[in-house]
């Protein structure tokens, strides 16, 4: 009697476990879903040159962009049917929990704390954190010159505006603001005396204003830059590693670089090691 009642039991566990996961497994639908009508919306940076950038003609370049559409044909999407949607710092991850993109190529670091909410194929480049000062500046030269009278300016919700905050918070005064070009502005007119970003991105801002700003000392953290996708859509982000292996292994990685960051002279690090975790 006791055996079967706890066998009953246990039997009556594992049919409500098992419901439990399927209803689970209904709920999430993979973005490859809205691939079928042959469409994708896909998050960017719209104001880094060299890496996501809204031209004035409404078109957009850079090497997350290329990526983003590079991925997308993998995913059998031509690149007209992209619909690219600003997806600035401090909005990425609710970008991705509310449904609005479908996946996000915007120098997006992965982090322990960002994989809490979303998930990350890749890398597809690894940066690293550095700063950007006018030209005519000699005393900041690295992160240690950073010190009390200083402004430095980074983005809410960046991991360079964290570590700063961490390490060197003491003593800089941190100003934060939505987006790197608020900061750039900020620094060519003087309202503050650094940028902190990763060195991919600064390199592109110092190629906009020729003469006008330098990128000093050596990089200080490790970037390793994610394509976001929503937390548990494991069949997309399959898919993408998978295209990001492709486009490293073809040589259109390599080109893409060349065509954007590299057309400013800026030296990209050796290609990265796709971590399917
Ligand atoms: N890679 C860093 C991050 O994801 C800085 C660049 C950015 O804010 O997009 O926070």
């Amino acid at each position: 009697m006791r055996i079967t009642r706890a066998l009953r039991f246990g039997v009556g566990a594992l049919a409500l476990a098992l419901a439990a996961s399927a209803c689970g497994g209904g709920d999430e639908k993979s973005a490859l879903d809205n691939v079928k009508d042959g469409k994708l919306t896909v998050g960017i940076k719209y104001d880094q040159p060299g890496l996501g950038l809204r031209n004035k003609d409404g078109s957009f370049s850079g090497f997350d962009v290329e990526v983003a559409k590079y991925v997308a044909d993998k995913l059998g999407v031509k690149p007209e049917n992209i619909t690219f949607k600003e997806s600035p710092t401090p909005q990425r991850e609710s970008l991705l929990e509310n449904g609005q993109v479908d996946y996000i190529v915007a120098t997006y670091s992965i982090t322990d704390k960002r994989k809490e909410k979303v998930d990350f194929a890749g890398p597809y480049y690894v940066a690293g954190q550095s700063l950007l000062v006018k030209s005519e500046n000699t005393d900041i030269t690295g992160p240690e010159s950073l010190n009390g009278n200083k402004k430095l300016c980074s983005v809410k919700g960046s991991t360079p505006a964290q570590n700063v905050k961490e390490k060197y918070a003491k003593d800089v005064q941190l100003q934060e603001f939505d987006t790197y070009s608020l900061c750039v502005e900020a620094l060519l007119n003087g309202s503050v005396d650094a940028l902190t970003t990763d060195d991919i991105i600064l390199a592109g801002f110092a190629a906009q204003s020729p003469g006008k700003l330098k990128v000093v000392g050596k990089s200080f953290t490790t970037e390793n830059y994610g394509i976001g996708v929503k937390k548990g859509d494991k069949e997309l982000r399959d898919k993408i590693n998978d295209a990001i292996e492709a486009m490293i292994a073809d040589g259109s990685w390599e080109k893409a670089i060349a065509a954007t960051v590299g057309a400013s002279g800026f030296q990209a690090t050796q290609k990265p090691t796709v971590n399917r975790y």
